[in-house]
């Protein structure tokens, strides 16, 4: 309201403003022309000097008010100031022109006599109007004009004149009253104004406050993932100008938060989140922008190159790796990083997102806690990927497609009790393809369920060829589990073969079991009711603890051979050691992975492993190959029965 209402005297002011001059020249014109008509009459004081003086300081006021045209007024305060003046001076000036008029007319007769009260009515009026915005100032001159008037012709007994000057001071009146009438009229519009602008402005705080909501991350009040694409892309565009000059897109993940958060639950797990975000945040500055960009996975844009880049990242993984102070814990977590050059790794946000992206997980997979730039090798490796991806949609997969079979060994007895179906790809354009590399483009292009039922159709072929003590196990993959079709299918298939469910076990990883865990749950309980068994593959290579898996279905967990070989050493067997105590802690049995020598082999079976597995045990082969070597390995003690290696 006080805005409003000191905004109103200003307005009121700069109106007046462009009016003044005016009604000073009309006055200045009207004095000249009535000092003129009676040059001759009245003495010279009278009709030349005093008039002379009366129109060179309205035609100065004029003058001055003209400049001040330009000039801005500071504030609601000088302009309520010199409102003030003017609502003094006017009737001051007023009264000044009017005497002189009056003192005038006892010099004059006839037409000019009349002329002296048509010169002060028009003096009055054009003031008024003038006056329009300082009703009291008008108000004033009416009494510093018709005063002198009035009292004048009462003492010189010209009653028809005082008659005159008492309409005139209706008139003025009624002028005075539609001039405030208008001045309401005018302050309502001006206030009005002033709150629809108030509006304007409290919406446009409003529309800035919700912006900054939609751009900052609400557990650790950076900025968001939308924030970070926003400043890509105005980096980018940035440089569709002139600037050319290099600068870095990279995504840095924590190393070892997973495990943090299951062990010590979600609130500690924030906490550490919201200490990591602060102490990214206290980095950033105007070349360095850092987001979250969701879970444990931060976006960092740098303005420079990449030399400069490496050099800020390995502080900020400095600061990470500092420990972090919860209740009575330190925890110490460690984090990776991807990076990807703009303009060399690509020149828009998509690729430049995805290779930054690629090169952290590469990074991950093989050297963790580094900062991985993406280069030359990985721009081969995406361009085979995609390669792949290709010869993949137009493969025809019933002929290319075939399966092989590991034996897999009890370790008490080293006979044979299951073989994993392990897929082969002959394509004709590409040879023989990588199956993991395989496995991830079928994933990527969501060619994965049919190729989960053509392997399975042809594993089952085979497996009816098998003798009934041994078991089938069989790969599925996350989009596996998640289509009800998919996994009714193969349940229906495994029905059509008449063999027990229990001679089936489908093998599972972690990671397609966290992406949905309340249904990879539900799919695997209805697994597991029909007979057939579970088994939870690459153990030790995600982030869950086996604690934290206790509640799903399982059988069977298949420890990643990267513990084989870590079995050299002896904190390599005390943790092999663990895992097996801990599994049979949940009723589950243990397959060791990656068997490729003897002693590796004694050592899983002296630790108490029940299953074994590996090159040296026997390499992934077509099942007539592997059937010509059963029968002397079925029972045996020896496990170089099946050592006909085959290549993988
Ligand atoms: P996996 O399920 O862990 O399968 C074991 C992999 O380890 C196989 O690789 C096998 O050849 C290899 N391996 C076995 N013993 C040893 C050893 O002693 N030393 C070494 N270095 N490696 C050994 P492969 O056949 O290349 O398969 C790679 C991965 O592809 C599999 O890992 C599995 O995740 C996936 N995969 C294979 N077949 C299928 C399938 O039919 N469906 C799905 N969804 N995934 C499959
Ligand atoms: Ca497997
Ligand atoms: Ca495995």
């Amino acid at each position: 309201m006080l805005t409003g209402r000191y905004s109103l005297i200003r307005s009121q002011y700069l109106q007046l403003k462009r009016q003044l001059p005016w009604a000073y020249v009309s006055l200045a014109f009207s004095t000249f022309a009535l000092a003129f008509l009676h040059r001759d009459a009245a003495p010279h004081l009278i009709g030349r000097t005093l008039p002379l003086l009366l129109v060179a300081a309205a035609l100065a006021r004029a003058a001055y008010w003209f400049n001040s045209r330009s000039s801005e007024v500071a504030g609601d305060e000088e302009a309520k100031r010199r409102l003030l003046t003017i609502s003094v001076l006017g009737p001051f000036i007023g009264m000044a022109f009017t005497l002189w008029a009056l003192i005038l007319s006892d010099f004059s007769g006839g037409v000019n006599h009349g002329y002296v009260t048509v010169y002060i009515a028009l003096a009055l009026f054009g003031t008024l109007v003038c006056l329009l915005h300082v009703p009291r100032a008008a108000v004033a001159t009416c009494v510093a004009v018709l005063g002198p008037l009035v009292c004048h012709t009462l003492v010189a007994g010209h009653f028809a004149e005082t008659a005159m000057a008492f309409n005139m001071a209706l008139v003025a009146g009624i002028v005075t009253w539609v001039l405030a009438d208008s001045q309401r009229v005018f302050a309502e519009l001006v206030h009005s104004q002033h709150k629809l602008a108030d509006k304007r402005r409290v919406a446009g705080k409003l529309n800035d406050e919700n912006l900054r909501l939609a751009l900052t991350d609400h557990l650790t009040a950076m900025p968001n993932r939308r924030a970070f694409q926003r400043k890509l892309r105005e980096m980018l565009e940035a440089r569709q100008t002139t600037d050319q000059s290099p600068f870095c897109v990279a995504m840095l993940d924590l190393d070892q938060f997973k495990p943090v958060n299951d062990s010590y639950g979600h609130v500690v797990g924030d906490k550490v989140l919201v200490e990591i975000a602060r102490r990214l945040m206290a980095r950033s500055n105007s070349a360095l922008f850092v987001s979250r960009l969701g879970g444990d996975e931060f976006g960092i844009l740098f303005d420079g190159p990449q030399p400069l880049a490496e050099r800020a990242i390995v502080e900020l993984s400095k600061d990470i790796r500092q420990p972090v102070d919860i209740h009575d814990h330190q925890l110490r977590i460690g984090c990776s990083v991807g990076m990807a050059v703009y303009p060399d790794a690509g020149v828009v946000a998509e690729t430049l997102f995805d290779r930054s992206d690629y090169a952290l997980y590469h990074g991950k997979s093989t050297s963790r806690g580094s900062c991985v730039v993406f280069a030359e090798e990985h721009e081969l490796a995406v361009r085979h990927a995609q390669r792949i991806e290709s010869a993949l949609q137009s493969a025809d997969l019933e002929r290319e497609l075939t399966v092989h079979f590991q034996p897999i060994y009890d370790a008490r007895t080293m006979s044979v009790t299951s073989v994993e179906a392990l897929a082969r790809w002959h394509s004709p354009t590409l040879g023989a393809v990588d199956t993991e590399k395989m496995i991830q483009a079928a994933e990527r292009s969501g060619k994965i369920n049919e190729i989960t039922l053509h392997l399975f159709s042809k594993a089952l072929i085979a497996f009816h060829k098998l003798p009934k003590e041994i078991s089938l196990s069989f790969n599925l993959s996350a989009e596996d589990i998640a289509s009800t079709t998919t996994v009714r299918e193969l349940i229906a298939m495994v029905v059509a073969t008449r063999l027990p469910p229990q001679r089936f076990i489908f093998e599972v990883t972690e990671t397609s079991l966290v992406r949905d865990l309340d249904s990879a749950r539900e799919v695997l309980g209805r697994l597991r009711t029909l007979g057939m068994r579970v088994a939870l593959d690459d153990f030790g290579t995600g982030y869950s603890s086996l604690g934290t898996l206790h509640d799903l279905p399982l059988d069977i967990v298949k420890v990643d051979r990267s513990f084989a070989e870590g079995m050299a050493s002896k904190s390599g067997r005390q943790i092999v050691s663990a895992i097996r105590n801990l599994a049979q802690s949940l009723g589950l049995e243990c397959t060791m992975e990656g068997i490729e020598s003897e002693a590796q082999l004694v050592e899983t079976s002296l630790i108490g492993y029940r299953y074994a597995q590996g090159f040296l045990l026997g390499r992934p082969m077509p099942i007539d190959e592997l059937l010509s070597a059963l029968p002397q390995s079925l029972g045996a003690p020896l496990p170089k029965a099946l050592g006909r290696r085959t290549p993988a």
